[in-house]
């Protein structure tokens, strides 16, 4: 056995600052909070919970709790002092990084700062450069280490796992968040990986804003309204809140456990488009845990006022309680629930390897819209990378036809952009003929997933 090498986990840097000009913020609950948020952002630092309190008759004390330990203060408006405190396993020159930071923000005169080396541990041998791992199937490994989604029989996708954050049994689905080296936090539901957060823009952004920047979407006086059916990761919401002119944003999931699952362990999926507040803070936004279908079938002959101008459908595969989110009833309660003009943006497979997927939508999406138009968006942890997504529209449609204008409102998106929207609708011919073929029965295509899901069955 190699002699395990000793290694540093973690660093705690303390940080005095002294003769602090800026006594008001010293005092300064909201004040406080915004700087600390800042500053464990500024050092990438991933916020996975916080408290701050205010004393009477003055002081704030708060930590802010990182997926890297902790980010916490202590002020005393009154002598101009504060005490800071990072504990982090995180990147050690970036903590280095954190007293300029606040010096400034604080009008510090003098400052005193430590960083201690803390967990002198003998780590073993970097289990991945073994030359032999046992995985499952479908899942995590027995040892926890390797996670491996199923693309297709006998095709395995692995990603090597940090720590399990969350694995638990919801009345749907099993619910599980793994950090990994290389793609942040995972969500996984019954096996099957959902989103990463380093990649989901490109699966977020196009099913929201390729509905939304088409010329010709409908823009009614009073403001566009999105649902998003499924999508408990927060991500397309997010998408839509963008929007400036988007007055309302109902986000409709069948499981509370999930969206409680990523408004506490995936806050770089679900979280505000600007930042400055919690999602869930936005008058905008509202959450309904309800199935897709009951819930439009309970909005009933929706008023056109009513309508929506976007229905996002970002829907599990069709196994376990996604398979409702693919039939003809469906898409036309969808469509009935759309103003004209306006559109539904769907997870469509994918013409590589859910073959049967791509098809089946198409199909059913065709048999009720004027027009569908399957596009390509790009996740690394989706079988091969690209992805098909499929807009099914009120109306005509042109994918040239892009409001560029509206693009540029969005502000610093990862993947999406005019370019990028016009390109995604030319698909390979491969892909067209596939669409003239009849497709399976959709209880077929349930049959074929679940055999590589971990639904129970
Ligand atoms: N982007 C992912 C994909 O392409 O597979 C989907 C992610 S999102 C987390 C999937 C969500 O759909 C889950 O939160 C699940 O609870 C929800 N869902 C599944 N079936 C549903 C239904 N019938 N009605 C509403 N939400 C449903």
């Amino acid at each position: 056995m190699l002699d395990a090498p000793e290694t540093i986990l973690s660093h705690h840097a303390l940080l005095d600052l002294y003769d602090c000009d800026n006594r008001a913020l010293l005092d300064d609950l909201e004040g406080i909070r915004d700087l600390f948020h800042r500053t464990a952002r500024g050092l990438k630092c991933t916020i996975v919970n916080e408290l701050f309190h205010r004393f009477t008759p003055q002081g704030v004390s708060g930590v802010v709790v990182i997926a890297e330990s902790h980010l916490s203060v202590h002020t005393w408006p009154e002598l101009g002092y504060a005490a800071i405190d990072l504990y982090t396993c995180g990147d050690p020159a970036l903590i280095d990084l954190m007293p300029d930071m606040l010096v400034e923000a604080l009008g510090a005169g003098r400052k005193e700062y430590h960083k201690l080396p803390r967990g002198h541990v003998d780590r073993p041998p970097d289990f991945r450069h073994q030359d032999r791992i046992r995985l499952s199937m479908k899942g995590l490994s027995d040892d926890q280490k390797w996670l491996t989604d199923q693309w297709a029989d006998q095709i395995l996708w692995t990603i090597a796992v940090d720590n399990i954050v969350l694995d638990v049994q919801s009345e749907y689905q099993r619910i599980q968040v793994v950090d990994t080296p290389h793609l942040g936090r995972i969500l996984v539901l019954d096996g099957n990986i959902q989103c990463a957060e380093t990649d989901e823009a490109g699966y977020h952004e196009m099913i929201v804003h390729t509905g939304l920047c088409r010329i010709g979407a409908s823009s009614p006086r009073g403001g566009r309204k999105v649902l998003v059916i499924g999508g408990g990761d927060g991500g397309a919401a997010r998408e839509a809140l963008r929007h400036p002119d988007v007055v309302q944003v109902d986000l409709v999931d069948i499981d509370q456990a999930v969206i409680d699952a990523c408004r506490d362990y995936m806050p770089r999926v679900w979280h505000h488009p600007d930042r400055t507040r919690k999602i869930e803070d936005d008058p905008r936004f509202s959450i309904h845990i309800r199935d897709g279908l009951e819930y439009l079938k309970e909005r009933g002959a929706m008023a056109e006022a009513d309508k929506y101008d976007l229905i996002v459908v970002d829907g599990s595969d069709p196994v376990g309680p996604g398979v409702a989110l693919y039939t003809p009833a469906f898409y036309q309660a969808v469509y009935d629930a759309l103003k004209d003009g306006g559109a539904t943006c769907v997870q469509g497979g994918s013409f590589w390897y859910l073959p049967e997927v791509f098809t089946t939508v198409y199909t059913g999406l065709s048999d009720i819209f004027e027009h569908v138009a399957p596009f390509e968006c790009f996740t690394a942890v989706y079988p091969g990378g690209v992805w098909n997504l499929q807009l099914g529209i009120k109306g005509p449609f042109d994918p040239d036809a892009v409001d560029d204008a509206r693009v540029q409102k969005l502000g610093a998106l990862h993947w999406y952009s005019t370019g990028r929207h016009r390109a995604a609708f030319s698909l390979p011919p491969i892909a067209e003929r596939l669409l003239q073929k009849v497709p399976p029965p959709l209880e077929e295509v349930q049959e074929q997933l679940e055999k590589v899901s971990l639904t129970e069955s």
